[in-house]
């Protein structure tokens, strides 16, 4: 069984790194893993709050960095100069978190269950890791927390897109009762459905893959795999024999994730803080603590269980969904 150390006052952190045996970190470079915002984005992690993160890493002699990888949609986040401009703009400069920024656009081939993940270069080369995972509702996976942190946020924008891509549908006409399901769940209105007809606008779909994930009948089927699948398995690439810190900021929990620019609102009330070194663990604790809360607030919200990339996760050993809370 994991631990997970859970904490509201962000003083306490020290005492939860010390659980996981942070001064390992002492005289490494450390890529601390988290997502800067999209352009107009409200909720993403706080530099006030990364500082304070930075800082107990350099407590231990360490040598912390903010590290993201490029996006594959248009934007700033889409290219190196772009991020770097849009961190700037949200405040994650060296005088207001006390650490440079480096972004990904290039990495290295790792296989997870028979299929290539290109892994940022800094995870690649970096022997330990810090993850800073802002927890929040997400339109393809339900949840976005440590898992997808890395399963999206840690490999190259090319890796991205096939991911999203094989999770559209392939349609079965045979197997469709024309209920309207899929066009209804859809978050981007790609599907269209009548009486007679069944389409799909291609341009519009994100790959999201939430129409297969509803459609009871077997009319829909993923072109390659479940997205929180291949999330899992991404993960899994990036972080495998490395020491890795977990921590979840579980506050300012919006229906969408960081990358989009209108995530709002907040489904939830604040919770706090989770520190652990399994993610799949850290993850579920996060998700059980919003579910005492707020009742399957996410898959309400986004019509996706969030418990299926955590279900995957411990499939293919990215992890462990037991653990034991403890409380500071
Ligand atoms: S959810 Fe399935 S059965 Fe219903 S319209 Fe869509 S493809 Fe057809
Ligand atoms: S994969 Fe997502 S975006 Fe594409 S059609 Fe299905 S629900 Fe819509």
């Amino acid at each position: 069984m994991k631990k997970v150390v859970f904490f509201t006052d962000l003083r306490k952190l020290h005492a939860a790194l010390e659980h996981f045996d942070i001064q390992d970190f002492a005289g490494k470079k450390v890529p601390v893993k988290l997502h800067m915002g999209e352009d107009k984005n409200k909720y993403f992690p706080r530099p006030g709050f990364v500082k304070h993160v930075v800082d107990e890493i350099k407590n231990v002699s360490a040598d912390p960095y903010l590290f993201d990888t490029t996006v594959a949609y248009t934007g700033l986040r889409h290219s190196k100069t772009g991020y770097l401009k849009l961190a700037k703009i949200h405040g994650f400069t060296k005088k207001k978190v006390g650490s440079s920024v480096e972004i990904d656009d290039s990495g290295k081939p790792v296989k997870v269950e028979n299929k290539e993940y290109i892994v940022a270069d800094h995870l690649y080369y970096a022997s330990h890791i810090f993850a800073l995972s802002h927890v929040k509702g997400h339109v393809a996976t339900g949840m976005g927390g440590a898992i997808k942190n890395f399963g999206m946020g840690g490999v190259t924008k090319e890796t991205k897109q096939t991911m999203h891509h094989g999770s559209r549908p392939l349609y079965k006409k045979d197997a469709c009762t024309h209920c309207g399901v899929c066009a209804e769940v859809c978050p981007f209105n790609a599907i269209k459905v009548n009486e007679e007809n069944w389409e799909q606008n291609m341009r519009k779909c994100f790959g999201c893959g939430v129409c297969v994930d509803q459609c009871k009948t077997g009319g829909l089927t993923y072109k390659d795999a479940d997205f929180n699948f291949v999330l899992a398995c991404a993960a899994k690439a990036c972080v495998q024999d490395k020491k890795v810190i977990y921590l979840n900021d579980v506050n300012r929990i919006s229906k969408s994730c960081d990358c989009d620019p209108f995530a709002g609102p907040i489904i939830c009330p604040d919770i706090g803080y989770l520190v652990g070194d399994d993610p799949v663990a850290i993850d579920k604790a996060s998700l059980d603590l919003i579910n005492n809360v707020k009742k399957d607030v996410f898959e309400k919200e986004n019509h996706v269980s969030p418990l299926k990339q955590i279900k995957y996760g411990e499939e293919i050993g990215l992890g462990s969904s037991s653990y034991q809370l403890v409380e500071l």
